[in-house]
C-alpha cells in the first residue's frame, strides 16, 4: 500500500538570457528549474527533502540534471537557488501535530 513517500514539485522556473545552450548554441531559450522534494505521509507533506535543478532547452530539448549541468547554466541554477525558499506547507504534517500537541497542553490549563 502506497501511505509514504517522496513527490516533487517546481519551486521556481527562470528561461536564463546569459545561457547558450551548449547543444543548439541558443539563447535564451535554456530554462532552469528548482525542484523540491518532500517526503508525504498519507499524501500530507511531513518533511522537505531538499531541493534540485533542472535545465531544458526550449529550442532542442536538451535537458540536463544539476550534476551534469554546463558551468553558465550551474551559474544560472545556484543564482536561482538563491532566491528560492522552501514552502512551509512541505512541513504541513509537522504543523498540524505541534498544534494538537499545544492545544492538547493547553486545554489542560482552561
Ligand atoms: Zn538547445
Amino acid at each position: 500500500m502506497f501511505i509514504a513517500g517522496k513527490k516533487t514539485f517546481v519551486l521556481k522556473s527562470k528561461t536564463s538570457k546569459e545561457v547558450i545552450c551548449p547543444t543548439c548554441s541558443a539563447k535564451n531559450s535554456t530554462k532552469v528549474s528548482i525542484i523540491g522534494v518532500y517526503k508525504h505521509l498519507i499524501q500530507i507533506p511531513f518533511l522537505s527533502g531538499g531541493k534540485y535543478g533542472i535545465s531544458k532547452c526550449l529550442n532542442c530539448n536538451q535537458h540536463f540534471e544539476h550534476q551534469l549541468m554546463p558551468d553558465s547554466i550551474k551559474l544560472a541554477y545556484f543564482e536561482l537557488k538563491e532566491t528560492v525558499k522552501t514552502p512551509i506547507w512541505f512541513y504541513s504534517g509537522l504543523i498540524i501535530i505541534k498544534t494538537l500537541v499545544l492545544i492538547k497542553i493547553f486545554s489542560k490549563y482552561m
